[in-house]
C-alpha cells in the first residue's frame, strides 16, 4: 500500500484534482490519498479566526461570503451533472453554516481548531463527490477517526497505527482510501491540527502507522531544490537525500516538507518521495536511509529566532553553569536549535518566545544577559560535512560581507549553521549559491 499526499496547489483548481485523479489511478497499488486544503483556505480561514478573536464579526463575515463564492465557483467547473453538483453544494453549505454559527457564539481557542479544519473537510468532501461522479470506487475515511496527539502536542503513533489498520483491515475490498492531511483530534478529544504545512506529517504518520511501501508528497515543485526558491532565482533539484538530509532541511526552513514530517517515515524506514503534480514525469527528489553521496546538498533559512546570550565570569571551571542555563529553556519548554560557548560565555538560539519573558527572569542570576531578536538560521546540509575539505573556506570567503552572530558545526556530520539578522538573509542564501553551488 503506498501514500499519495497532494498539497494546496494540487487541489487548488478542479482542473488540478482532474489530474490528481489521473494520478492515482495510474497504478493498481492499494493507496490512502491525503489531501490538504484548497490552496489559499487555510489562510483565509485563520484570517477568520483572528477576525472574529478580535471581535470583527462584520469582517470575519464578510470573509466567510468571500471563500463560500469561491467554493461555488469551483464545484461548477469540478462537476457537470446537475443532481451531483446539488450534492456539493449542500454539502460546503453546511460546513459555511458551521462557520456563521460560530460567528455568533463566543470565540475561543478550541473553536478556532474546529474553524481551521474546515478546510481539509471541504477538499476531501469535493474530490470524494467527484470521484463518485465520475464512478470511482474509493472510501473517505475520516482523520479525526485515527489521528491523534497527546497533551504535548505530539502525535500518538501507536494508537494512531492501531485504529488506522482496523478501520484499512475492515474494509478490505476498497484499493482507494482518501483523507484529511492536517487535522487530528487532541488529548481532550477536540478537532486540532498539526500546525501549518501539516499534512506532510499527517502523510508520513499515516505511511509510518500501515507500513506503506512509499511516501509520496506531491506538491509544486520537481523535488527538493538545493536552496529556497522563493528566494534564489536559480536553484535545482536534488535527486537524493538521506532522512538525516531531508530531516534537517525540513526543521531548518525549506517550506516543501513540513519541520518534523521527516522522522515518521524515518523511523519505520520509508522511502519519501517529493514530486511534481505539474509536472508528474520529472524524477522529482528521494529520500532514503543512506543518500547516495557525500558533501554540501543544500541551504535552508529559518526565520524567527531568538538569540539569548549568558555572559558569566564566573564561568571559569565553573562546572554545572550549563545544566543550569538548560533546566531553565527545559522548564518552559522551550527547545534550543543552535549553541555555542567560550570559556566565559553562552549563546543559544531559540524559536519559540512564548515564555521568553519568564525564562529571562531566570536566566539573569546566572550572568549578564543579552536577547537578541530577529535572527535567521542559515543551515548548510549534506553528508559527512566534516570530511569536506575546503567546505568552511569556501563558506566563509562566500560569505565575508555578511555579518554573522553564531556558528554551530560538529553536533552532527549533516548540518553548518551560522546565525545572521533576517535583513541578511537573502544576501546568505545568494552568496551560498554561489559559493558552494556555483550557481548564480
Ligand atoms: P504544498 O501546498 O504542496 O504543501 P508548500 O507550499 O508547502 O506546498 O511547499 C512547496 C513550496 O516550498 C515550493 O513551492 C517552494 O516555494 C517552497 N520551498 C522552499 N524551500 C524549498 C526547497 N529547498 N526546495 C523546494 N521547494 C522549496
Ligand atoms: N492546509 C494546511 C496549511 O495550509 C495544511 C497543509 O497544507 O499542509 O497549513
Ligand atoms: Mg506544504
Amino acid at each position: 500500500m503506498k501514500i499519495m499526499k497532494f498539497g494546496g496547489t494540487s487541489v487548488g483548481k478542479p482542473e488540478r484534482m482532474f489530474q490528481v485523479k489521473d494520478l492515482i489511478t495510474m497504478d493498481n497499488e492499494p493507496k490512502i490519498v491525503v489531501l490538504s486544503a484548497l490552496s489559499g483556505t487555510t489562510n483565509a480561514l485563520v484570517a477568520i479566526g483572528d477576525a472574529m478573536a478580535a471581535g470583527d464579526k462584520e469582517k470575519a463575515g464578510n470573509l466567510i461570503d468571500t471563500l463560500h463564492q469561491h467554493y461555488n465557483t469551483f464545484i461548477d467547473l469540478l462537476l457537470s451533472d446537475e443532481a451531483i453538483k446539488q450534492r456539493a453544494v449542500n454539502t460546503i453549505n453546511e460546513h459555511f453554516e458551521f462557520l456563521r454559527i460560530i460567528l455568533k457564539i463566543s470565540f475561543n481557542d478550541a473553536l478556532n481548531k474546529d474553524i481551521l479544519a474546515q478546510g481539509e473537510l471541504m477538499s476531501t468532501k469535493l474530490f470524494s463527490i467527484y470521484l463518485d461522479s465520475i464512478g470511482l470506487e474509493h472510501l473517505l475515511i475520516p482523520a479525526l477517526d485515527f489521528m491523534s496527539i497527546d497533551a504535548n502536542d505530539e502525535p500518538q503513533v501507536l494508537a494512531i497505527r492501531a485504529k488506522l489498520n482496523k478501520i484499512v483491515e475492515a474494509n478490505s475490498s476498497i484499493k482507494l482510501f482518501i483523507t484529511q492531511g492536517y487535522i487530528c483530534r487532541n488529548a481532550k478529544g477536540e478537532v486540532d491540527n498539526l500546525k501549518r504545512g501539516g499534512s506532510d506529517y499527517s502523510a508520513s504518520l499515516i505511511a509510518a502507522a500501515i507500513q506503506a511501501s512509499v511516501c509520496e508528497i506531491w506538491t509544486d515543485i520537481d523535488g527538493m531544490h538545493n536552496n529556497d526558491p522563493r528566494i534564489v532565482k536559480t536553484t535545482r533539484p536534488v535527486e537524493q537525500l538521506s532522512f538525516d538530509e531531508a530531516a534537517e532541511l525540513a526543521y531548518f526552513g525549506a517550506k516543501i516538507l513540513h519541520p518534523a514530517s521527516i522522522w515518521p517515515a524515518q523511523h519505520f524506514n520509508i522511502p519519501v518521495k517529493l514530486l511534481n503534480t505539474m509536472q508528474p514525469e520529472a524524477k522529482g527528489t528521494i529520500i532514503l536511509k543512506d543518500a547516495d553521496s557525500n558533501g554540501v546538498k543544500a541551504v535552508a533559512a529559518k526565520d524567527g529566532i531568538v538569540m539569548v546570550k549568558i555572559k558569566s565570569s564566573r564561568m571559569l571551571l565553573a562546572y554545572g553553569f550549563l545544566r543550569k542555563i538548560f533546566e531553565v529553556f527545559e522548564k518552559y519548554r522551550t527547545s534550543i536549535d543552535m549553541i555555542t560557548t567560550s570559556e566565559v560565555a553562552v549563546s543559544v538560539t531559540i524559536d519559540n518566545t512564548q515564555n521568553l519573558d519568564q525564562i529571562s527572569k531566570e536566566l539573569q542570576p546566572l550572568g549578564d544577559l543579552e536577547i537578541i531578536a530577529g535572527q535567521t538560521i542559515v543551515s548548510v546540509v549534506g553528508n559527512k560535512l566534516t570530511e569536506e575539505k575546503g567546505l568552511m573556506s569556501d563558506m566563509f570567503s562566500a560569505l565575508s560581507h555578511i555579518p554573522i552572530n553564531m556558528v554551530s558545526f560538529g553536533g552532527s556530520t549533516h548540518n553548518v549553521s551560522i546565525l545572521v539578522p533576517t535583513a541578511e538573509r537573502n544576501e546568505t542564501l545568494k552568496a551560498l549559491n554561489n559559493g558552494l553551488f556555483g550557481l548564480d
